[in-house]
């Protein structure tokens, strides 16, 4: 498995984008998906890269997060923008690290990457709520590295 395409089939990919939004139903944060096979790269250091790469610093209130995986290596990365990072707690992805690593231990890709998307959006509801003028200021589809 090394093409990108090979990771997810297209209903799956279906599903991490209306799982996608779903989340973003409960809150103003905007959430993005980028895999990749791999990194040479630190994979915090690639994961902030590809967030400037998707223009992502661009919301009102510095909500973006990105979940960044790189499958061949194992390695994923919850990279959240300025505007989260100064109110929440160090430790506040943890929740959302755990739901995605119990299931990609069981070989279960596709759904940990639902289950990361849909606990980022419960986490980030209690200080980014959802508002009725919200708007999809990011885009849903899938980012390939
Ligand atoms: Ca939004
Ligand atoms: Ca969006």
């Amino acid at each position: 498995m090394n093409k990108v395409e090979a990771f997810l089939t297209p209903a799956e990919e279906k599903e991490i984008i209306s799982a996608i939004r779903i989340a973003e139903k409960n809150t103003s944060g905007e959430i993005r998906v980028h895999i990749e096979a791999s990194s040479e790269k630190d994979h915090y250091e690639r994961a902030l890269e590809v967030f400037h790469l998707l223009k992502m610093f661009n919301t009102k209130d510095a909500n973006a997060v990105l979940i960044y995986v790189a499958v061949n290596d194992h390695k994923f990365v919850i990279y959240g923008d300025n505007g989260i990072h100064n109110v929440v707690a160090k430790d506040f992805w943890d929740t959302t690290k755990d739901a995605m690593q119990n299931h990609f231990k069981n070989g279960n890709f596709k759904q940990g990457i639902v289950a990361g998307i849909l606990k980022a959006g419960e986490e980030l509801k209690a200080h980014f709520p959802w508002q009725i003028d919200d708007e999809d200021e990011l885009s849903n589809e899938i980012s390939k590295g």
